[in-house]
């Protein structure tokens, strides 16, 4: 169920990247010559591609399908072997963890700060109870709610010299930024492996490195929140593509939708107005982070957390069909299918 959900995200970019044009309405240049090592696989929880061109390709590929196990296996919150189901079950004590670990959660718990708890890493309790980890479906009652939330606050948990303190209670869920994170280390490892041009597509987490092959950008696709197809397109070189949507994990209730996006202050599922957010810019850990933020958010928080902080621009899909765009992207995105007559604002500094 969940990775049927998942096969159009991977198939969005795929289309686009690759030489399957033809639903494109101004097709892009097909792949330029150049040797292509993919390779597609299954980890934290999802569907990845990876695409390298030239350099050490597949040496690049084996090393970086090598860093993604590595990867899950540290931060996984279900995985007892885990470094963070260690720190989740230590009973309020340090625990001491590895390079990655620390410098995710040194960033991750920055932007917690930095996007003023509307990212919160100690969201677990309450996504766990809600039940997307287990897909064991159920809406709280307001008790329980509170009472979950009184575990939940991100300035509680410390990080020092590598040794990580969750405090007995609270447990930590790297879910909103581990795929941007990973996506990082996969490009650095695929730079130093002298690999030139690359995509790769982790569960709708999308990153390259250059441009494509034969010089022009690679176009990457907004998925459309209300079907298989796209809502818009952007090119881009060098940079990260992340979206955060209320229609990638959620279940029904009396005719009431409830996502995998939880607002910290209510505990519920965010009602922010937005239906799904990308953020494009140069480092996937603060993309993926952003996009769960600003989902959260809203649009109009949105816009001020942008114009106070720069750094990155973004693609945001109201519920009432407006699509909001920064003007960093303006000449590289364009609307497509059932979105190309939406209507389309752009935000200036
Ligand atoms: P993403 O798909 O990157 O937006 O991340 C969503 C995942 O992050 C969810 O499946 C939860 O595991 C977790 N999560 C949900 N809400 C939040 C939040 N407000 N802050 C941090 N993590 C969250
Ligand atoms: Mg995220």
């Amino acid at each position: 169920m969940k990775t049927a959900r998942l096969l159009p995200l991977l198939l969005a970019a795929l289309l686009l990247a690759g030489c399957t044009q033809d639903t494109v309405s101004s097709p892009p240049p097909s792949e330029a010559a150049g040797e292509k090592h993919s390779v597609v696989l299954f980890a934290m929880d999802t569907v990845m591609e990876l695409n390298a061109y030239d350099g050490e390709g597949q040496e690049a590929l084996d090393q970086a399908s090598e860093l993604i196990s590595r990867l899950d296996g540290l931060l996984s919150t279900t995985d007892e072997d885990s470094e963070i189901y260690a720190a989740n079950h230590s009973g309020g004590l340090p625990v001491t963890v590895s390079g990655d670990t620390a410098q995710l959660l040194e960033r991750a718990l920055a932007l917690c700060g930095d996007t003023g708890g509307a990212l919160d890493v100690t969201i677990y309790p309450v996504v766990r109870t809600w039940g997307f980890t287990t897909g064991e479906y159920q809406v709280p009652g307001e008790n329980a709610l509170a009472s979950l939330l009184e575990r939940v606050d991100y300035a509680r948990v410390s990080l020092e010299n590598g040794v990580l303190t969750v405090p007995d209670g609270m447990e930590i869920d790297l879910g909103s930024v581990a795929k941007g994170y990973t996506g990082d280390r996969i490009i650095e490892t695929f730079r130093q492996a002298g690999v030139t041009s690359a995509y790769i597509n982790l569960g709708g987490n999308v990153q390259t490195l250059g441009a494509k092959t034969d010089g022009t950008p690679w176009r990457m696709a907004i998925q459309d929140p209300y079907g298989d197809g796209y809502a818009g397109v952007v090119e881009v070189e060098n940079k990260a593509v992340i979206t955060s949507g209320g229609y990638e994990r959620y279940f029904e209730e009396d005719g009431v939708r409830y996502w995998h996006i939880i607002d910290p202050a209510t505990g519920r599922p965010a009602q922010s107005g937005l239906i799904s957010v990308t953020i494009v810019t140069d480092s996937g850990v603060m993309g993926d982070a952003l996009s769960t933020a600003l989902f959260v958010m809203g649009k109009e928080r949105a816009i001020d957390y942008w114009r106070s902080r720069g750094g990155f621009d973004f693609i945001l899909l109201g519920e009432d069909g407006t699509v909001t765009i920064t003007a960093g992207i303006e000449d590289s995105f364009s609307l497509y299918g059932d979105w190309a007559g939406h209507e389309l604002e752009v935000i200036r500094s």
